[in-house]
């Protein structure tokens, strides 16, 4: 599939510079991963040689590359942007040519959240002056409002990822292990048109109890409540994140009446989505449902996540954070009730903050899926 041309647009390095100078950074300094992707739609690989894209608050901004990676970085949609591309060799110090081209008396520069350490170090020594600082919730700021091309390509990626969950009555049965099953989910996303796997949490009977237990050798048994929490990263980019919830025969009477619970206030939540809402305000209205009926010390982490390039980003939906929701967020919305060494449930989907509302991504239902 051709790339949406909406998807990278090029007035994002110019948006990232104001946002560096309003939040007090004199440059910003980006090493591959997804700020660069957000920025150029450079897809960079990280390796252990400096490629890193230099913006100064005030001035020209420039991506340094080895020579050896200059023409994939002028393939990608960095070549279109009309940022020089400067390569260094090998023999090259990448840090002082990086130093040699910012304007003199920087004092305060931004690296991006992930970069190594090695690189920050490096860059450390080779401006001294310079105080050094996170450049993330600059840029945050931008990458947390979804464009609308960024919405249609989340809601690819929600697509995708619910053709695997309609499937999964052909993989989840009874004598089977979590990882056999586990593996046949894998295979799934990327025949869903995912480029890459990013997580598979198959957690049978009491291992769902375990918020981010993944698969083990444990052999689903009938009656078993199974949390099948999946997600991958489409060739956008973008990713997808969505859970639900299966039973290979009849559930315990206890479950159900959980479940009920879970399933009212995860659908309470998506249709509370409205600009202005803060974060922990949405948190709270699935929470408080949940231990009004007595379940409020087994919802043991916040409700959700933002998504986009990465799939955990802000905003984070949490309780304490008073962030007003905005149109163009998108995030999670994914309680869970987990009974310690019983078993647990998690219903999650992808929501999108509208100018009157919210859009949920994921459209397959969210009712218990009971498998023969
Ligand atoms: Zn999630
Ligand atoms: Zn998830």
């Amino acid at each position: 599939m051709a790339l949406d041309p909406n998807l990278y647009p090029a007035d994002r390095v110019v948006r990232a510079q104001k946002a560096a100078a309003e939040a007090g950074l004199d440059a910003l300094l980006v090493s591959p991963g997804a700020d660069l992707r957000y920025l150029t739609g450079y897809d960079a690989l990280p390796l252990e040689r400096l490629t890193c894209l230099v913006a100064p608050a005030e001035g020209e901004p420039f991506l340094v590359v080895p020579l050896l990676e200059k023409p994939a970085a002028e393939a990608s949609p960095v070549g279109d942007l009309g940022i020089d591309i400067v390569g260094w060799r090998e023999t090259d110090d990448p840090y002082a040519l990086v130093a040699s081209r910012l304007p003199s008396g920087l004092r305060r520069v931004g690296v991006d959240n992930h970069m190594w350490a090695e690189k920050v170090l490096a860059f450390r020594a080779a401006l001294p002056g310079a105080e050094q600082a996170l450049a993330g919730q600059a840029l945050a700021e931008l990458r947390m409002r979804k464009s609308a091309a960024e919405v249609r390509a989340l809601s690819e990626a929600a697509t995708a990822i619910d053709a695997v969950h309609l499937s999964m009555a052909e993989w989840l049965r009874p004598g089977r292990t979590e990882a056999e099953v586990g593996r046949d989910i894998a295979d799934a996303i990327i025949a869903a048109g995912h480029a890459t796997v990013d997580f598979v949490i198959v957690a049978s009977g009491p291992n769902g109890a375990s918020p981010h237990h993944e698969v083990s050798d444990r052999v689903i048994e009938a009656g078993d409540p199974v949390v099948v929490d999946i997600g991958g990263t489409m060739p956008s980019g973008y990713c997808s994140d969505s859970t639900r919830n299966y039973v290979v025969g009849q559930a315990p009477d206890e479950y159900l009446r959980a479940y009920g619970v879970l399933l009212a206030a995860q659908t309470a939540q998506c249709e509370s989505v409205i600009p202005g809402l803060t974060s922990e305000q949405l948190d709270a209205i699935g929470r408080d449902l949940i231990a009004g009926e007595g379940y409020g010390d087994y919802f043991v982490h916040r409700t959700g996540h933002g998504i986009g390039l990465e799939t955990h980003e802000e905003p984070y939906i949490v309780a304490g954070s008073d962030l007003a929701l905005e149109p163009g967020m998108a995030f999670s919305i994914e309680p869970g009730i987990y009974l310690p060494g019983k078993f647990g449930a998690r219903i999650e989907d992808i929501a999108v903050c509208t100018e009157t509302g919210g859009d949920r991504l994921n459209l397959v239902s969210r009712e218990l899926r009971v498998l023969a």
